[in-house]
């Protein structure tokens, strides 16, 4: 099961990770109000279960809660088109809006089960951002995995290794080497099938925050958690899958 960035995001923070100021809108009224709180410059965010947002229109950057209004009310009530929906798009019914942040790099981080070795295998790599796909594509060696132990978990040596193939600033090192950790405790104590920080962004002051989040709960496990089950939102699929929950 899938679910939004803002309850991703929500997931994230009780583990300790840390993610930019935010809050969810279903109205254009309810956008600016956000805005306004965090000082009008902000990115406003269209909440769909699909990636490649960004490049599609659904993640726009605005000086003033008037504009974040103006953006979300665009967005809102529309269906979103991106690299990863079908030609229909998926709807808009809420967008978030989160504080801008002044970014000096974007990287990537993940987690999923690597279903030939039975564990859950952590990726990490510099080159994060809108363009992930085409990195894995033609720069492959550029993506540093690690993997987690089932039984034990994911060592603090392996989390340091991960962050030092994220190339953060040294200074930044033991915080980044936490984040993963907490990171891969969230896949673990919630049952996914995959957590997703791209970007994982390092801000001008040298703090690593988690830009975007995306998490996959494993089906099979959501008995286990209810009130994560709880989260699902029909209008995200189409009707087969919906006949299927
Ligand atoms: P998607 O992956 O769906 O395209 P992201 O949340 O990754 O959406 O946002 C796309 C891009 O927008 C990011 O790579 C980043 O450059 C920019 N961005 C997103 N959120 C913020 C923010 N809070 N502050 C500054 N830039 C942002
Ligand atoms: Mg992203």
């Amino acid at each position: 099961m899938n679910i939004h960035e803002y309850q991703a995001k929500n997931i994230l923070e009780k583990f300790g990770v840390p993610t930019p100021n935010s809050d969810v809108a279903s109205t254009a009224g309810e956008a600016k109000e956000i805005a306004d709180r965090f000082g009008g410059r902000v990115v406003v965010k269209a909440q769909v279960h699909a990636g490649g947002r960004g490049k599609a229109g659904g993640v726009r950057l605005v000086n003033s809660a008037k504009q974040a209004g103006q953006v979300a009310e665009e967005l809102i009530g529309t269906r979103l088109i991106t690299n990863q929906t079908g030609p229909n798009g998926v709807p808009v019914e809420k967008v978030m809006i989160a504080e801008a942040l002044d970014i000096k790099d974007e990287l990537y981080l993940s987690i999923v089960i690597d279903g030939d070795i039975g564990a859950p295998v952590v990726m990490a790599s510099s080159e994060g951002g809108v363009d992930i796909e085409e990195v894995a594509a033609t720069t492959p060696e550029k993506i540093f995995r690690a993997i987690g132990d089932p039984l034990i978990g994911l060592s603090p040596y392996h989390a340091r290794d991960l962050a030092i193939a994220l190339k953060v600033p040294d200074e930044s090192l033991r915080a980044t080497t936490k984040l993963i950790i907490d990171l891969y405790r969230v896949f673990i104590e919630n049952d996914c099938s995959l957590v997703e920080v791209n970007p994982l962004v390092v801000t001008n002051d040298n703090a690593v925050i988690a830009l975007d989040a995306k998490i996959n709960l494993e089906d099979d496990a959501l008995f286990r958690h209810q009130e994560l089950a709880s989260l699902i939102d029909l209008n995200q699929l189409d009707p087969l899958e919906q006949r299927a929950y």
